[in-house]
């Protein structure tokens, strides 16, 4: 078994980014610029906001963190993002979700520049996606394809089984999968809760992802021998033995899963920063669309 190593994979991106950023500097009026609007202070999404924005200054991009209280009205946030989109000195908005309940998050989405919206879970961006059109792809299925890439994974003509439907992991990706592209060429099945024989659609997978949010779902049992495996899944579980009280577990049985696989990532240090990078990725894209007017 070899490990898709996400830190090797992301850190070869950010490399690249870096130096492009550093070698445009004197070509362009200033360095991209990513704004991150974050509501309310769940655990989690703090983690993820503080590690974007800690990316984004080690590869010379400037950030911007928007916090809002968890009790903001849908006006407030609305406002924020109208004014982001009128901002030309900021290329990319994110919205770290989940918002709170109160909060219609499809309007917010919505309300996102499709220009500025990096994470490309607008409307505009997943229709271009789904046409094979150029766009912002969703940050994780778009890490997911450069750590495919980086490592030289033939995907043309294989079974690949996606484990998870969400409209920013699951189905995104099985779509991208399916595409007359590089990474692509799979022939795609999209499993979900209400999916019979799951075990036995998982065994067809040559490539398999899991994006499910059950700790250790997929198990030996279920996977092929000398499958790609990819495990999207990031649960905290409660850890007193670590100093931040959790470890972070995948949906794959590492352990069991990797004696019979030929690749797979690890949790942490998978997709999760390869989903970083592919956000710095995007965000680079658009301050070149804007400076270059593609
Ligand atoms: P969602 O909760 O939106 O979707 C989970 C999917 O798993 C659903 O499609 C659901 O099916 C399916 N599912 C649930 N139970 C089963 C089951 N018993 N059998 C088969 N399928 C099942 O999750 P997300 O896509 O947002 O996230 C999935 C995981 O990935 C989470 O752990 C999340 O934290 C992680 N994640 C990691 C990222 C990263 O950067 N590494 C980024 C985003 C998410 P149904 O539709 O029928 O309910």
């Amino acid at each position: 078994m070899k490990l898709l190593d996400g830190k090797v994979a992301s850190a070869h991106i950010r490399e690249e980014l870096k130096k492009n950023i550093s070698h445009n500097k004197h070509k362009f009026p200033r360095p991209p610029h990513l704004a991150a609007i974050l509501v309310g202070n769940d655990g989690a999404s703090e983690t993820y906001v503080a590690s974007k924005i800690k990316n984004c200054e080690q590869i010379g991009m400037q950030s911007s963190l928007i916090r809002f209280p968890a009790d903001s009205t849908q006006r407030e946030l609305e406002e924020k993002i109208i004014e982001i989109n009128g901002d030309p000195g900021i290329d990319g908005l994110i919205v770290q979700l989940p918002l709170p309940k109160h909060i219609d998050e499809t309007k917010i989405i919505e309300l996102i520049n499709p220009e500025k919206d990096v994470d490309g879970f607008h409307p505009v961006n997943a229709g271009k996606l789904m046409l094979g059109q150029k766009g912002f792809v969703s940050a994780t299925p778009l890490g997911i394809l450069y750590l495919l890439k980086y490592y030289d994974i033939e995907t043309a003509g294989k079974n690949a089984v996606i484990v998870g439907r969400s409209n920013i992991v699951g189905r995104p990706l099985s779509i991208l999968l399916s595409l007359n592209k590089e990474p692509g060429n799979c022939t795609v099945t999209l499993a979900h809760s209400r999916t019979k024989n799951l075990r036995d659609v998982c065994l067809t997978a040559d490539i398999l992802v899991a994006a499910i949010g059950i700790p250790g779902f997929i198990t030996a049992d279920m996977v092929k021998e000398k499958a790609v495996v990819i495990d999207v899944g990031i649960t905290r579980i409660d850890d007193s033995s670590k100093k931040s009280g959790y470890s972070l577990k995948g949906d794959v049985d590492f352990e069991n899963v990797s004696n019979k696989c030929s690749y797979i990532t690890p949790v942490p240090g998978g997709v999760g920063l390869m989903t970083i990078a592919a956000l710095l990725s995007n965000t680079y894209n658009a301050y070149l669309n804007k400076f270059n007017g593609n």
